[in-house]
């Protein structure tokens, strides 16, 4: 299920919700102060800023042959 981010620019309160796919149009609101002015934010799964050591996964290719 995908989990999104939301941010409560009245309290700045941050809190993730999980939405189904289904529905689109649902009354996010924030469980702090109970407003619906919420922004929607950007899961920072990837692209992070900053000086970090990315792994890149190598692919090594294996001598395969096919006989019939
Ligand atoms: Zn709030």
């Amino acid at each position: 299920m995908p989990i999104y981010e939301y941010m409560c620019i009245v309290c700045n309160e941050s809190f993730s919700l999980i939405q189904k796919v289904d529905c689109e149009k649902s009354e996010t609101k924030c469980p702090k102060c109970g407003s619906g002015e919420v922004r929607k934010m950007m899961s920072a799964f990837c692209c992070s800023s900053g000086t970090g050591s990315s792994v890149s996964p190598s692919i090594t290719s294996g001598g395969f042959s096919g006989g019939g």
